[in-house]
């Protein structure tokens, strides 16, 4: 007897990820209410199932939407305004000042949108965010059906968005209780980083965190001057000053995690925090490379993000698997390190497993969201194909992206966006807000 099921996708390959290294041929998802409820051979599909819907993907490859790590998504809107500069220099001579002058609950929502819409679009299905107004942002996601984690910024210094560290704190927790128990919607705690949050706020984030059981999302040991900063203002190094202010912990998301010493590394072993890698930012803003094959020898969970679309300039996670391979391979000279599935692995079940959703998104298995990207491979610059996976780091970029689903719901068909909002309405906001920061 069939059962019904809402949705049904054969594909020519699936990598579930978990269980890891395996691609499977010819097998189907079974959808229903938004759930996978079995991935299993296409021909025990077709007569298990009875399906309203059935979509065929004969040269794809279907994986897990891609989790974004770390994003600060209304920087869409600044893409490529100040280009190489390294990041103090960036951060004080151009960010800052235009963010000072324009952030506004209208910047962070249009800015959310555009990201939002490149982000679904190259197969990015959820995305960790941090910036000022969540709650603009929640609504740009929540237009656009994006699943988002949205950091409830914390800062010493005052902006348009808050006056202080109370102030900061104040408004995201208040966004968080507008927007709690949504579906997609979850919250973290992100202050911004060692350098421009103080001890008692720290000290105060690690108790709110503990409280609410959210994820804590703080960008870490970026620059090299940013650690001797540190031993020059604190006498220790930031994650020995995060660990004494009991910051450190499972829910601990650190990004960048560039400039590590053995102490560092033992202290994110030690308290099992995750690392957001951010290769493209870490090389455009000269920052260095993180160690990310000793990361995961160490069993840290480690997962890649884009950072700022000032910073990237692009919102794509296929060039961040792909660089975070290559860097590691050749930051190792050692060929084997970070393989084919290792680098889908931080791009998916990493990621959601730092954000602790690690048990609703980030592989194909029963019971999980449908959070799906189908990848075409089909067109002669992917061909031939000896291994699907291999394919995805090295030769299929977010152009090659066919298919997108969010709980079930399709993001992408054929290519296309299929959202509330239309490309036209999209580039209104980039080109309106280009007008206003040009002035
Ligand atoms: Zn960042």
């Amino acid at each position: 007897m069939s059962q019904p099921a809402d949705l049904v996708i054969n594909a020519r390959w699936i990598i579930p990820v978990e269980p890891a290294d395996v691609t499977l041929e010819h097998h189907a998802v079974a959808i229903r209410n938004g759930t996978i409820i079995d991935l299993l051979p296409q021909d025990l599909a077709r007569t298990r199932y009875q399906a309203n819907r059935t979509v065929s993907l004969p040269d794809h490859v279907l994986i897990p939407g891609l989790i974004n790590l770390h994003a600060h998504c209304p920087m869409a809107l600044m893409r490529g305004i100040a280009d190489d500069l390294p990041l103090m220099r960036w951060l004080h001579e151009a960010i800052w000042p235009a963010e000072g002058k324009h952030v506004s609950s209208t910047f962070v929502r249009e800015g959310t949108l555009l990201a939002t819409a490149e982000m679904l679009r190259g197969g990015i299905t959820t995305c960790n965010e941090m910036y000022f107004h969540p709650a603009a942002a929640a609504e740009a996601f929540d237009l656009l059906g994006m699943r988002a984690v949205i950091g409830l910024t914390a800062l010493e210094f005052p902006t348009p968005y808050a006056s202080d560290a109370d102030d900061y704190l104040r408004k995201g927790l208040a966004a968080r209780d507008a927007w709690h128990g949504h579906p997609l919607i979850d919250f973290a705690l992100a202050p911004h980083a060692p350098y421009t949050v103080s001890d008692s706020t720290l000290a105060r984030i690690a108790t709110l965190a503990a409280e609410l059981d959210i994820p804590i999302h703080m960008h870490i040991h970026e620059t090299a001057q940013e650690v001797t900063d540190s031993l020059a203002q604190y006498g220790k190094r930031p994650l020995a000053r995060l660990a004494g202010l009991d910051l450190l912990g499972d829910n601990f998301i650190g990004v960048h995690a560039v400039h590590l010493d053995d102490a560092d590394i033992e202290l994110l072993q030690h308290h099992r925090c995750s690392v957001a890698h951010c290769p493209t930012s870490n090389m455009k803003l000269a920052s260095g490379i993180a160690p990310v094959a000793r990361l995961l020898a160490s069993g840290i969970r480690t997962g890649l993000g884009t950072d700022g679309a000032a910073s990237n300039n692009r919102l794509d996670l296929f060039q961040e698997i792909r660089h975070a391979s290559l860097l590691a391979k050749v930051s190792t000279l050692d060929a084997t390190a970070v393989p084919a599935h290792s680098a889908l692995r931080l791009a998916t079940l990493n990621g959601a497993q730092a954000l602790g959703l690690g048990d609703r998104i980030g592989s194909i298995e029963t019971g999980k969201a449908a959070d799906l990207c189908a990848v075409a491979l089909d067109s002669f610059e992917t061909r031939p194909c000896f291994n699907p996976a291999s394919h995805l780091v090295h030769v299929a970029g977010r152009e090659h992206v066919s298919h997108v689903w969010v709980a079930g719901e399709i993001r992408v068909d054929k290519g296309n966006a299929v959202l509330q909002l239309n490309d036209t309405e999209l580039l209104g906001f980039a080109a309106l807000w280009q007008t206003k920061l040009s002035n």
